[in-house]
């Protein structure tokens, strides 16, 4: 990675339209007061098919009340206008998001709910070399953010597997948020036991900053529910995690 004029500081993957913000809104809004570039790659934004939609598909967008045919364009207004209020910039790359995905044969990569928290499907890795490749057309950039896994969602670990094979050991991990508050030993789960080969840094964060990402979060109204059970948990979830860890919590390899 080198520098130059068009050399952002820092690129954020977010394998869904609005995991970045979630996990890193507060070190985005920071970094950018302190006049750096930021630049969001959201991966997985393209409409699902209103002619051929799953059940699972169907139920999760029920969830969030979202209609099949508008779901991902109201997504990504929401992703545009966290952004905003952070002050990152953001690109949508318009590939389909798991549960949208088909094998060669045409079957759904992933046709229930709770594969979509298991082990990636065989027939999903062609497709991390697509968003692989999708990862090398990237603007130069000091430092990559890619997700660590943790709930272990298949987009998630797509895009970790992805950004690995692009950028190495060089790429920096953000814990995926709020997943990474719900499970205990949910960090040990990815990370292994001890935490072998691996080093943590805190970003502390001032009021100001975590109330910026507090804001940002409150523009995805369809994930508040189904995130926080509402409006109202965002704040205790996001302070609450904050203050257990001093801040936002990042990890690279040894
Ligand atoms: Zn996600």
């Amino acid at each position: 990675m080198t520098e130059g004029s068009t050399t952002y500081d820092a690129i954020y993957l977010s394998p869904h339209l609005d995991d970045a913000v979630l996990s890193c809104g507060g070190q985005i809004f920071r970094r950018i007061a302190e006049g750096q570039r930021v630049l969001i790659l959201t991966l997985f934004t393209q409409d699902f098919s209103t002619s051929d939609v799953s059940e699972a598909t169907r139920t999760v967008l029920d969830l969030m009340s979202l209609p099949v045919d508008e779901a991902m364009a109201i997504r990504r207004q929401e992703d545009l206008n966290a952004c905003r209020v952070l002050g990152a910039e953001l690109i949508h790359c318009p590939l389909p998001e798991a549960l949208a995905r088909r094998d060669a044969q045409g079957k759904p990569v992933y046709g229930s709910l709770s594969q979509l928290f298991g082990p990636m499907s065989f027939s999903d890795f062609p497709f991390v070399n697509e968003v692989a490749e999708a990862l090398r057309g990237l603007p130069e950039a000091k430092e990559v953010f890619a997700p660590l896994t943790i709930g272990s969602h298949v987009d998630h670990q797509v895009v970790r597997q992805a950004a690995e094979d692009v950028f190495g050991t060089e790429l920096s991990y953000y814990e995926d948020f709020p997943y990474v508050a719900w499970r205990r030993f949910a960090l040990q789960k990815v990370l292994g036991w001890r935490k072998k080969g691996w080093r943590s840094e805190v970003v502390a964060l001032e009021e100001k900053d975590l109330q910026a990402r507090i804001d940002a979060i409150r523009a995805y109204s369809t994930q508040l529910k189904p995130l926080f059970k509402g409006e109202a948990g965002i704040e205790k979830s996001v302070h609450g995690w904050a203050r257990k860890v001093g801040g936002e919590r990042l990890w690279r390899r040894v």
